[in-house]
């Protein structure tokens, strides 16, 4: 498919410089299209930013924000046009609808970027005990604000992509779950959701997102079903790391997550597979990379992230967390963003899914 970010272009390093600002500081902006809580370390505005879709942190405090359709930085009084042109994502037509028990669509899935379709199918976690959750996540919370509901059936996702593609222009399908306590961790249901959307618009390229499940033959049950690309998100290589940020999470060992690459590399094809790697959880910068490398060897996309402090999240609300320096999160992602160019691997060429998408990460602004 030919996602809308496929035209990612050279950007100055001054540009980046600045996206990695604000990536972490954020922008002031009242954005229409948001995603607030939920599953992962999200939760930001949605913008056009210098022609690339871009998820940015909404902060009242933030320096940055939008006049007349620029960035401009405002400090000490002086306001800074930095010569990026900024326009906000509109309001999907989708969102006005509901399915004829009166479930609003917006509650079924969110537009992410500009033309990703994304939900997070089964909206609970078999690790929310506080004493698992991962720290970084905020998975129930919407649940608990009523901004989406606890399930998803095939058949709401197959009638919101239907209208999200015809109304809005959606490309692609990204399709998460909270981890269930069967030994599929969830992986059955999404392969359910992705057949019934498949059925409903055959050309629609879906991703999905789960842990590696226990029987590594589930990978090609979701592939068989009709999954282009899959996403199985580790989070951090580090596994001091893991205990310390994702202690349910992490008792998954490495090894099972180097095996479910390996196995879904086999059966989805190198760089449909992609894995989150987070900036900023106390990693080491030159190990981040050093695995990095090692995924991209292997087939497997490492989507570069900033951690993002999420209110709501034990990562905010006990440990006091904050997001990671500028000049960290520059030198990562662009050590990483050479790796993927010696290896071949563009997001824009996975078929769906964060990679595809790229609005999280700033490695679409250094062509990767
Ligand atoms: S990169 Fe992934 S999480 Fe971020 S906006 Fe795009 S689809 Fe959503």
């Amino acid at each position: 498919m030919s996602c809308s970010n496929a035209t990612a272009h050279p950007t100055s390093g001054e540009t980046v410089a600045t996206r990695v600002d604000v990536a972490i500081r954020g922008v002031r902006l009242a954005a229409p299209v948001r995603r607030t809580g939920g599953a992962g370390p999200s939760d930001d505005g949605h913008v056009v930013l210098d022609g690339l879709a871009t998820a940015l942190p909404l902060r009242p405090d933030s320096p940055y924000l939008v006049r007349d359709g620029r960035l401009v930085r405002e400090e000490l009084g002086a306001v800074t046009d930095l010569g990026l042109d900024v326009e906000p994502v509109r309001r999907p037509a989708f969102y006005d609808l509901a399915t004829a028990e009166g479930i609003a669509y917006e509650k079924i899935a969110k537009l992410h970027g500009r033309d990703v379709l994304a939900t997070t199918v089964v909206q609970t976690c078999a690790r929310y005990d506080p004493a698992d959750r991962c720290r970084f996540c905020a998975i129930e919370a919407s649940l608990e604000s009523g901004a989406t509901i606890a399930v998803k059936t095939p058949a709401m996702l197959a009638e919101v992509a239907e209208a999200a593609v015809r109304l809005d222009g959606v490309r692609h399908v990204v399709l998460t779950t909270g981890t269930s306590t069967a030994p599929d961790r969830g992986a059955r249901h999404l392969a359910r959701c992705v057949r019934a959307i498949k059925e409903a618009v055959p050309t629609l390229p879906v991703q999905v997102q789960c842990e590696p499940p226990a029987d590594l033959a589930t990978i090609t049950e979701l592939r068989e079903a009709g999954a282009d690309s899959i996403g199985i998100h580790v989070e951090s290589l580090d596994d001091s790391v893991r205990r310390r940020w994702m202690p349910g999470k992490s008792t998954v060992s490495l090894g099972e997550y180097w095996a479910a690459w390996t196995e879904a590399v086999r059966v989805f094809g190198r760089n449909q597979v992609s894995t989150y790697l987070l900036v900023g959880l106390g990693e080491d910068p030159d190990e981040l990379v050093a695995g990095a490398e090692q995924l991209v060897e292997l087939g497997v996309y490492p989507f570069v992230v900033p951690f993002r402090p999420l209110a709501g999240t034990l990562a905010v609300d006990e440990d006091g967390a904050q997001a990671p320096q500028a000049a960290v999160l520059e030198d990562v992602s662009r050590r990483v963003a050479k790796a993927l160019q010696a290896g071949g691997m563009r997001g824009a060429d996975q078929m769906a899914g964060c990679a595809a998408c790229g609005a999280c990460s700033v490695l679409q602004n250094l062509s990767a």
